[in-house]
């Protein structure tokens, strides 16, 4: 089995800095595998408490709203879980602690891949940086996933909680740029992400999102037989045999 823009992964955890951030990135992709029997779980490093600026707003105030969007918006896109690490918005940082923090839901989930972004990702066309809480939280999710949460001799008193140690077959990173190697064909559920963006209303006030992440879609699609795509760089840490051997096919 190689892997296509067809395939099904049997889970996945996307790990990101803030609610809205996976429906901008890869909800085309989990919805789509959702859709198709896959177990979802999306991690939240931070609650997006600082990112609602109107008068009066406090910051627990706006925890509520945004986790009650993120919710939302996992539910529509099939998501199994969501976890929220409430780490500091606006100042998140790739510490040991988160990496630990990680590792820990990693251990748990036991996802067969890792979806985050591109921690290298700091130019974003002309009008636009990439959020520092977005790097940090690819960073703390890239080192994480490897090798930390497959080496049972670290964080052993995670292993000691039940916590045990879990390779993940594969990283995704959602990137927008020409390295990207993969490109998932969300033709069936771009209408699912489109509605999941959409009830991050703290965020899209009077933006309707449909035409840009229509355009967007399309143009990662194009010159290949589909009509939207989200891209992404992937990276195998476990070859097909060796993942095979050790974690049977579903029966389904
Ligand atoms: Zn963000």
């Amino acid at each position: 089995m190689g892997v296509n823009h067809l395939y099904i992964h049997e889970s996945a955890m996307s790990i990101v800095a803030h609610p809205d951030d996976i429906e901008f990135s890869c909800a085309g992709t989990t919805a789509r595998w959702a859709k198709y029997g896959a177990r979802i779980s999306y991690v939240l490093c931070t609650s997006g408490d600082v990112g609602i600026d109107s008068p009066g707003m406090t910051r627990a105030r706006a925890t509520e709203i945004r986790e009650a969007e993120a919710r939302e918006a996992a539910n529509i896109a099939g998501a199994t879980e969501i976890i929220f690490l409430r780490e500091p918005d606006g100042l998140l940082q790739p510490t040991l602690e988160l990496r630990k923090r990680l590792v820990r839901e990693i251990r748990r989930f036991k996802p067969e891949v890792v979806i985050t972004g591109d921690p290298t990702i700091v130019w974003a066309g002309s009008d636009y940086i990439n959020h520092p809480d977005h790097r940090a939280a690819a960073m703390a999710a890239l080192d994480a996933t490897f090798p930390a949460a497959g080496q049972p001799n670290l964080f052993e008193d995670l292993a000691q909680e039940g916590y045990l140690a879990h390779k993940p077959r594969k990283v995704y990173a959602s990137t927008w740029g020409d390295d990207a190697d993969l490109f998932v064909n969300i033709e069936e559920t771009i209408d699912i992400k489109i509605a999941a963006l959409r009830v991050h209303k703290s965020q899209m006030k009077d933006w309707d999102p449909e035409p840009s992440i229509r355009e967007w879609a399309s143009g990662r699609a194009r010159g290949k037989e589909m009509a939207y795509a989200e891209g992404f760089r992937v990276v195998t840490l476990v070859d097909d045999e060796t993942w095979e051997k050790t974690h049977p096919k579903r029966q389904d």
